[in-house]
């Protein structure tokens, strides 16, 4: 594909997928299976796209890191078996290492219970020019912790602090948080990867059948499936709540991997290609300069 039938693919899936008012959202009308977006674009013929599409993201990476005012916070969230890692793996492949950091996020440490609950990840947040990617991220405090209140209760928070309004404070404050950062050049963009429960079984099986795969395979991820319905709502929960214009949800099917990675390319790719980045312009006494340092080392002899 040409840079430019990219884009405009990348600007599609965008709008598609894209949630800027969660008002009204519901989970149960988003296929994990389907896989329309890019009407012309064959599972064989994915790969091949997804390279091309990687090569237009890392030139636009390139530009980001050069102009050094944005930065860019991608946040992945999903239940387990979804694909965050190889969406990751995949997508940020071709990518200079040093413009791009991924921090994941798990069960919290003693020391970071310790704080309040964006402690830890404010700490990891891109610099200008780079691109930050958080595998999970602070709306565990309203997924995993919402689905299991004895979480919750042995955070050391407050007694007094522990209202029935706990969770629409978190929102609320997650909306200002995000807010504060869109206000301060941080572009940031959150990935939902809606996989089913029967495809999550299917993962699960292949991981127990495939040596090369057990290391992937955790007996509580199969525990955690008794609660799948507790976490659905917590997802649709937490898209109403925290979708907005500046940092918006992207709910992307994620029964299909091939589909699955090509969507997530074509939404980041939209990202950076909505900033109008470019090279720095040199002119003035910094040309003039060059133009020096061009004739010392003409001169040099070979
Ligand atoms: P993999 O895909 O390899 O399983 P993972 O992201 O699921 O990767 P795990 O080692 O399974 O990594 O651990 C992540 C676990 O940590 C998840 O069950 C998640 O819900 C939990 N976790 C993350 N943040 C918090 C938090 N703030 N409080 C409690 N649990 C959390
Ligand atoms: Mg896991």
């Amino acid at each position: 594909m040409e840079p430019a039938e990219i884009l405009a693919a990348a600007g599609k899936i965008s709008q598609i997928y894209a949630v800027t008012d969660g008002s009204g959202f519901d989970l149960r009308k988003c296929n994990p299976a389907e896989k329309d977006g890019f009407a012309n674009i064959k599972k064989a013929d994915a790969p091949e796209h997804l390279e091309d599409g990687v090569g237009v993201l890392a030139d636009l990476q390139e530009k980001l890191y050069a102009q050094d005012h944005w930065s860019i916070l991608l946040i992945f969230q999903a239940m387990d078996a979804a694909g965050k890692d190889g969406v990751i793996k995949h997508v940020m492949s071709g990518i200079n290492p040093q413009g791009c950091a991924v921090h994941s996020f798990k069960a919290p440490s003693a020391e970071e219970l310790d704080h309040d609950f964006m402690w830890r990840t404010t700490r990891q947040l891109p610099a200008r020019g780079m691109i930050g990617i958080f595998n999970r991220s602070y709306y565990e405090e309203v997924l995993v912790v919402r689905v299991h209140p004895e979480i919750l209760a042995a955070q050391k928070i407050p007694k007094d602090l522990l209202g029935k309004d706990l969770f629409e404070t978190r929102y609320e404050d997650i909306r200002r948080f995000e807010s504060y950062l869109s206000h301060n050049g941080t572009v940031v963009r959150k990935f939902f990867l809606n996989v089913s429960k029967d495809e999550q079984r299917r993962r699960f099986l292949e991981r127990i059948d495939t040596p090369e795969k057990h290391w992937k395979f955790a007996a509580r991820d199969v525990a955690e499936r008794q609660h799948w319905d507790g976490y659905m709502d917590a997802y649709q929960a937490m898209i109403r709540n925290t979708a907005s214009k500046s940092a918006p949800w992207y709910v992307i099917p994620a029964d299909n991997k091939w589909y699955t990675r090509i969507a997530v390319a074509g939404v980041i790719i939209d990202t950076l290609a909505s900033l109008g980045l470019h090279y720095p312009k040199v002119a003035g006494k910094r040309l003039a300069e060059l133009q020096s340092a061009r004739a010392s080392l003409l001169a040099e002899k070979a």
